[in-house]
């Protein structure tokens, strides 16, 4: 890269830490950032300052403002189900299709062995404990992207579910082979959510 200021450079260094992003386009943002008015661009570091307020939930770990989540805390939650999902944001994708009234339980990612992703950095044993504690609990939902990891991770979980006397089940096959959670539409989810079948 040519030599530019320091703050320049330390901003393109902070930016390819996304995923996506090289240090041509990092370089982008950093002039884009250099072209704000100085009060936005303050914003926008205290936006990522406040970041830090953010943490997980103790129960489901999902990202929250509060030690437990406002899904966790409701009562009215269906109680003999739970789905279980790979990252925090696969929560709003699922309630904004406002067809699954249970709790959740993130995964942490999925199993993927070759990137470090082995049962025990995930929250494989944690799963395991709340279905031990909770015995009400009847039905797992896997809710898992259907590409090559996700299918592992749902294979591997539904295996020890089925061990625990609990069904398994995991979203209707409508979605698309290799689709991401992420960008499946709402009615899509919700209709993969109704027809959902057993593992
Ligand atoms: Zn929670």
């Amino acid at each position: 890269m040519r030599k530019f200021p320091a703050p320049i450079h330390n901003v393109v260094a902070a930016m390819t830490r996304f995923p996506g992003v090289g240090p041509k386009t990092a370089l982008r943002y950093a002039f884009a950032l250099l072209s704000m008015r100085q009060d936005e661009r303050e914003r926008m570091a205290r936006a990522i300052v406040d970041l830090s307020h953010v943490q997980t939930c103790k129960e489901c770990f999902a990202y929250t403002e509060e030690p437990i989540c406002s899904i966790c805390r409701d009562d009215k939650r269906a109680k003999n189900i739970l789905c279980v999902v790979s990252e925090s944001r696969d929560i709003s994708t699922i309630e904004a299709a406002n067809v699954y009234h249970g709790k959740y339980l993130v995964l942490g990612g999925v199993l993927n062995p070759i990137e470090g992703q082995t049962p025990d950095v995930l929250h494989v044993k944690e799963l395991i404990v709340r279905l031990s504690e909770h015995p009400e609990i009847k039905e797992v939902i896997l809710a898992f992207s259907p590409d090559v990891h996700g299918e592992t991770t749902m294979m591997y979980l539904a295996r020890k579910i089925k061990e625990l006397d609990r069904r398994a089940t995991r979203l209707a096959r409508g979605l698309p082979i290799g689709a991401d959670l992420e960008y499946t539409d709402e009615v899509t989810l919700g209709d993969a959510l109704i027809g959902r079948s057993e593992m």
